[in-house]
């Protein structure tokens, strides 16, 4: 059997990602999170599969396995989430990488890093290929998140080069679906959980500002390509989302149309260091991973609305 740690297992994307790996009987699936962010709800379903264990826990502290596999998506992610204590969001991603890039070396274990678009900062080059190296503000709000990032990227590579641990490096652009939690702060949940309740929908700023939303079906199929991939010195950094790029009015029409909702729209102030524009270059996915999204975004949000139809009753 494959032993396999989902750090940040009942977050959004870890909770994905756990639900995916155990659906193969040769995983056992260990899920380790504080729940700061993560929600117990979200891996309620597997708790009672043999091949699924959950340990509250937090990456900060030393940890010890026998694993094969290291999966890292523990971090808050959202920037309210992430702003809240923006120490402890350093510390979690800085910390929590050495712990368990220790983990892995130790273990001999391959290490799959969750990186983030963010660490293209405010991007002067669109779209954004893994070469960029990016433009973030290194003493803004955001960058607690961004150079947390940015940090436990450099040490998966130094670790690689200095001590020889099997890494990859991803870098995840927005993802959206269910286990997103309805109080998250993100824009598609904001903007569903606004429609479905008839309260208006916040748009920051002019509303003109650009994202690409992967569905996170297409996202965590990525990502276990990424570590199952077996060419030699593959390590990434790899790029992971839909190059599909709408702006937030468009997005909010669309959520207003599915939802039929009589919502109308609220401009409000645009947070500190938004990026205006964000879409990824996924050649290099294409190319190694024969990977591409293949949701379009109507139809993930449709599938999304009927998740927090179900969970806000
Ligand atoms: N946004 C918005 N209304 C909201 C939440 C977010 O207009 O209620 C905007 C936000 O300013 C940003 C975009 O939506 O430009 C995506 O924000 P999100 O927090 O989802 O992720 P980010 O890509 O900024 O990390």
């Amino acid at each position: 059997m494959k032993r396999i740690l989902v750090a940040g297992g009942a977050g959004f994307l870890g909770s994905n990602l756990c639900k995916r790996l155990v659906a193969d009987e040769d995983n056992y699936v260990i899920a380790l999170d504080n729940l700061l962010t993560g929600k117990e709800r979200n891996i309620q379903p597997l708790m009672s599969l043999d091949n699924f264990e959950f340990i509250r826990g937090d990456v900060m502290d030393p940890v010890e396995f026998d694993v094969d596999q290291i999966y890292n998506a523990a971090c808050p992610a959202s920037p309210p989430a992430y702003q809240k204590d923006p120490i402890n969001t350093t510390k979690t991603s800085v910390l929590g990488a050495i712990n368990l890039l220790e983990l892995a070396k130790r273990k001999n274990a391959r290490y799959l890093q969750f990186s983030t678009s963010e660490v293209y900062g405010d991007a002067k080059v669109h779209p954004q290929p893994e070469e960029y190296w990016g433009n973030v503000n290194p003493i803004g709000l955001r960058s607690c998140y961004d150079e947390g990032k940015r940090c436990a990227e450099s040490l998966c590579f130094d670790y690689w080069r200095q001590c020889g641990v099997d890494i990859k490096v991803i870098r995840i652009f927005n993802t959206y679906g269910p286990n997103m939690d309805p109080n998250d702060g993100r824009v598609i949940s904001n903007f569903i959980i606004q429609a479905l309740k008839g309260e208006d929908i916040t748009v920051y700023g002019t509303g003109m500002q650009t994202r690409s939303f992967c569905y996170v079906d297409d996202l965590i199929e990525g990502i276990v390509r990424v570590m199952n991939n077996t060419e030699k010195g593959f390590v990434g950094p790899v790029n992971l989302g839909n190059p599909g790029e709408f702006n937030m009015l468009e997005l909010a029409e669309k959520v207003i149309a599915f939802t039929g909702s009589n919502s109308k729209l609220r401009y409000c102030k645009l947070p500190s260091d938004d990026p205006v524009q964000r879409k990824p270059d996924i050649s290099l996915a294409k190319e190694k991973l024969e990977w591409e999204p293949v949701v379009r975004l109507d139809d993930g949000l449709v599938k999304t609305i009927e998740y927090y139809r179900g969970i806000i009753g």
